[in-house]
C-alpha cells in the first residue's frame, strides 16, 4: 500500500512511495537496459491490461498497449504505451495513431473512474523526470478523499479556436511556453471526450509541440489532462526548473510572456 501524508496546517498531501525510486534512471550509473517497451519485449512488462491491434496480451501484434506500472507511486498506476517504435514522442506520431491513444486514454479514463481521481500525465524527456525514453503516458488513480491541487480553467488567452476547443496561454502562465487546450463544451468529464474532441485535440496537440520545437529546439515536456469535471489538457515546457526563489516563494518566475506565444501560435497554427 501506498502512504499518503497530509500537512495538518497547510493540508498539502504527500505520498511516500519508496518503490518508485527502484524505476530505471533513478541510479544514473546503471548500464542502458534493454527497452521492455519496444515491440517483441512484451514478455518483459507485467502482465497486459488492455491493447489496441492485433495478437495476443504479451504477444506483438499492437498498436497502443497498457500495462501495470512496476514502480506505482499510487495503488493503481498504468502505462500507456504509445506505440512499438521506439523513437516515437507524442508528437511525431501519424495523426490516425495518435488518435487511437487518445482513444486509449478515454477507455482507461472510464475503467478507472469510479475508483478515484484519475491523473492521466506524459513525460517527455530527461528535465520532465521521464523514465524510459520510449514514449508513453501514465494513468495513476488517486483516492477520491485526497484534494489535488491541480489548478482550474481561468481566464482564456485565445490564441487559437476550431469547432471543438480553444487553445489559450493563460497570462498568469507558470512556465515559459505553457498551452491549455480547453473543450468548447465545458463542464464535462476528460471521459466523456467525443470523437471529433479526440481528433482536434491530438492533432493540435502534436502542432503545438512541434511549433514550439521549430523555434526552441528539441525540449522536454510534460503534459497532463484534469481529472475532474471542467477538463482541459495543460502542456508544460521543461525549459526551465524550479529553483531557489519559486521553492522559498512559491512565486514562478516565467521568462516568456504568455502573449508572445500566442502571436507564435496565431502565426503558425
Ligand atoms: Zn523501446
Amino acid at each position: 500500500m501506498v502512504d499518503y501524508r497530509q500537512n495538518k496546517l497547510n493540508k498539502k498531501w504527500i505520498i511516500v512511495s519508496p518503490k518508485r525510486a527502484k524505476r530505471p534512471g533513478e541510479n544514473k550509473k546503471e548500464a542502458k537496459p534493454v527497452c521492455p517497451f519496444c515491440y517483441g519485449h512484451e514478455s518483459m512488462t507485467p502482465p497486459e491490461v488492455y491493447r489496441i491491434g492485433d495478437g495476443n496480451p504479451g504477444e506483438s501484434g499492437w498498436k497502443v498497449r497498457v500495462v501495470p506500472n512496476k514502480y506505482k507511486i499510487t495503488d493503481i498506476h498504468e502505462v500507456i504505451i504509445h506505440h512499438p517504435n521506439h523513437d516515437f514522442d507524442f508528437e511525431d506520431l501519424p495523426e490516425e495513431h495518435a488518435n487511437l491513444v487518445f482513444g486509449v486514454y478515454k477507455n482507461r479514463f472510464n475503467f478507472h473512474k469510479d475508483e478515484g481521481q484519475v491523473v492521466i500525465f506524459n513525460n517527455c524527456g530527461k528535465e520532465a523526470a521521464e523514465s524510459l525514453e520510449h514514449n508513453h503516458t501514465q494513468l495513476a488513480v488517486v483516492p477520491a478523499n485526497i484534494q489535488l491541487d491541480t489548478p482550474v480553467i481561468g481566464e482564456i488567452n485565445l490564441a487559437y479556436e476550431d469547432d471543438q476547443l480553444l487553445i489559450s496561454c493563460p497570462r498568469d502562465s507558470e512556465w515559459p511556453y505553457e498551452v491549455w487546450f480547453i473543450p468548447k463544451r465545458r463542464d464535462l468529464c476528460f471521459g466523456d471526450i467525443n470523437s471529433d474532441e479526440i481528433m482536434s485535440f491530438s492533432r493540435n496537440l502534436k502542432k503545438v509541440i512541434n511549433i514550439i520545437k521549430k523555434e526552441v529546439g528539441k525540449f522536454s515536456y510534460n503534459f497532463y489532462i484534469y481529472p475532474s469535471q471542467d477538463w482541459y489538457l495543460r502542456l508544460i515546457p521543461r525549459i526551465t526548473n524550479r529553483a531557489g526563489f519559486e521553492l522559498s516563494t512559491g512565486i514562478m518566475v516565467n521568462t516568456k510572456d504568455s502573449q508572445e506565444v500566442v502571436n507564435l501560435l496565431k502565426q503558425n497554427l
